[in-house]
């Protein structure tokens, strides 16, 4: 239910920028999610197929890079990929480090055409970078998880 969450606030997220058209003009959108995000993505992309059905992305290729996690040390400052939740460092063998990337859970960028034709084909059109959103992303999902 978590994914299913996440999935409706990105639904939501786009027809505040877009609108809810009939005819919509994204053909594009592009997730990017971290593989220490808390996401499953298999399940995110099963809650999206459903969560954008009658809505705006109902039509639109949705594309998923998964972010690999990444950690450094704060001993010895190396970066590594962890293995787990507490991964000590290869290098020196601290316990503690910093996660400094695989958090992201953001929509990386849409593909979208403006103008009257509003035609969605081909591999052209231009980019909306939403990055910022993310922060209302997380925001769900913290609200979702509880205290
Ligand atoms: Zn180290």
């Amino acid at each position: 239910m978590h994914e299913l969450s996440i999935a409706m606030n990105i639904v939501e997220i786009v027809e505040e920028q877009f609108g809810k058209e009939d005819n919509s003009p994204i053909s594009e959108m592009e997730l990017d999610i971290g593989a220490a995000s808390g996401v499953v993505i298999e399940a995110l992309r099963f809650a999206l197929e459903e969560a954008v059905k009658s809505s705006i992305l109902n039509n639109t290729r949705i594309i998923i890079n998964e972010i690999p996690a990444k950690s450094k040390c704060l001993s010895c400052a190396h970066e590594f990929v962890p293995e787990d939740i507490i991964s000590p460092c290869p290098s020196c063998g601290y316990l503690y480090a910093d996660v400094i990337s695989g958090k992201e859970m953001l929509i990386r960028r849409i593909r979208y055409y403006s103008g009257t034709g509003g035609r969605v084909q081909g591999s052209g059109g231009r980019f909306l970078n939403l990055g910022s959103v993310s922060k209302d992303i997380i925001r769900v999902i913290k609200t979702s998880k509880g205290t």
